[in-house]
């Protein structure tokens, strides 16, 4: 398909994609994004530069700009606690500041509030910043349990979660604090683990994806405890 056959895809991200110079969808892209915009808990894995990020990143700001209505950006008191609705880890700063850049190219087409939560800078001012209203945290794993410890922001309306590069966030040993910061996540909203089971169409259920390289044993348990029915798209 091309980018302008997935009508599924917000009409703003079209013209941002046109603006990226994003001619046809990538390969993963191809698979995961159809999946990703009828919220199917995708498993991605492909190879470094092969368009991962545009792949969750195009079907979770659809997502947003069709539940949400438009935050009001003229005064920040009254953004105060809303968000963040979605919700990216990655395993390091640099790669968060990736997928942030990424998600912003997409997201001030439809006007939505990205913050990346990473270390190198000052926790209080990167909380603040969610607090005065934000829809998508990118964020290390470390850095956000700082800031939902220190009640700078909390997950109660997050039902959208990526987990970027899982296997290297295993791999250096942050899966305890992966698996705090899902565990901070309401799960009232998880799809039901039958997949038989009819979904409520008036509810709105959390989409989890994990996009990565590769998908060690390791990292099966998260899938299996966190992930409902995913589908696995491997390059
Ligand atoms: P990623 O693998 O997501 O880090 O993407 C690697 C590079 O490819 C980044 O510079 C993206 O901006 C770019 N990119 C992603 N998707 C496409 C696409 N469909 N067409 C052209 N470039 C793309």
């Amino acid at each position: 398909w091309t980018w302008a056959d997935e009508c599924r895809l917000a009409p703003e991200l079209l013209r941002a994609v046109e603006r990226a110079g994003y001619k046809k969808p990538s390969p993963i892209q191809t698979t995961a994004i159809p999946l990703g915009l009828q919220q199917c808990d995708v498993i991605g894995i492909a190879e470094t530069g092969s368009g991962k990020k545009a792949a969750f990143v195009l079907p979770m700001l659809t997502h947003l700009s069709t539940k949400l209505p438009p935050m009001p950006r003229s005064s920040s008191e009254e953004n105060q606690g809303v968000g963040p609705y979605a919700l990216v880890l990655a395993p390091t700063r640099e790669i968060a500041l990736q997928i942030e850049n990424e998600t912003v190219k997409f997201a001030d087409f439809l006007g939505i509030k990205v913050v990346s939560i990473v270390g190198g800078q000052s926790i209080e001012e990167q909380g603040f910043k969610i607090g005065q209203g934000c829809e998508v945290v990118i964020a290390t794993p470390g850095c956000l349990i700082d800031c939902l410890e220190r009640r700078y922001a909390d997950l109660n309306q997050c039902d959208y979660v990526v987990l970027y590069e899982v296997d290297r966030m295993v791999d250096i040993g942050f899966g305890p604090l992966v698996v705090g910061v899902l565990d901070a996540i309401p799960s009232s909203n998880l799809k039901p683990e039958n997949k038989d089971e009819e979904l409520d169409k008036k509810k709105i259920y959390r989409t989890t994806c994990m996009f990565s390289t590769t998908m060690p044993p390791s990292v099966e348990e998260l899938a299996k405890k966190y992930l409902r029915n995913p589908v696995v798209v491997a390059i």
